[in-house]
């Protein structure tokens, strides 16, 4: 299970306590997002542009477990060590971020479509409704290509 930072969600939010999402405070409002059990957008007032850069952040930080109702992957930061094999195994990934196939990492910031990011020396989950284990058109719902070719055991598909 991906482990989030209650700590690093909440510094990332608004801080105002204005109870908008529906909680007594951004504290609580950051460990119901770091259980992956609310969504950014529930916070109104993180909405407002102002707050671009930080919301951005605070998506991609929470990207490990933002996702896990669609597709049930789950990335060990424990395990992972960062080397990336996930990023070019997974057949979805080169289409997006084409670097990959001459053997180089894809840039970052974050390309929009691409499932898998190496970030600060592990791997996250960045856009996972082009997993082909989500809905779509032509799609392989049995895809268990990352998870079998992960060295470190770290991915799990459930
Ligand atoms: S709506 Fe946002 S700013 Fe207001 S309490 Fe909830 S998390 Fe904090
Ligand atoms: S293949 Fe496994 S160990 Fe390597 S980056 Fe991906 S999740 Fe981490
Ligand atoms: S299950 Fe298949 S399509 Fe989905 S992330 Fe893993 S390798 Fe890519």
């Amino acid at each position: 299970m991906a482990t989030i930072s209650v700590m690093k969600v909440y510094k990332l939010l608004p801080k105002t306590n204005c109870k908008e999402c529906g909680k007594s405070s951004c504290m609580a409002f950051a460990a119901e997002l770091a259980k992956g059990d609310a969504k950014v957008e529930d916070c109104p007032p993180i909405m407002d542009p102002k707050y671009d850069k930080q919301r951005k952040e605070l998506e991609e930080y929470l990207a490990p477990v933002a996702n896990k109702g669609e597709a049930h992957i789950e990335i060990d930061p424990e395990k992972c060590d960062g080397c990336g094999i996930c990023i070019v195994s997974c057949p979805v990934n080169p289409r997006y971020a084409s670097e990959i196939l001459s053997g180089k990492s894809p840039k970052y910031p974050l390309e929009e479509h691409q499932i898998f990011q190496v970030y600060d020396g592990k791997a996250i989950l960045v856009k996972l409704e082009h997993c082909r284990r989500v809905e779509g058109e032509g799609r392989s719902k049995n895809c268990r290509i990352c998870e079998t070719y992960c060295p470190q055991d770290a991915i799990k598909i459930f």
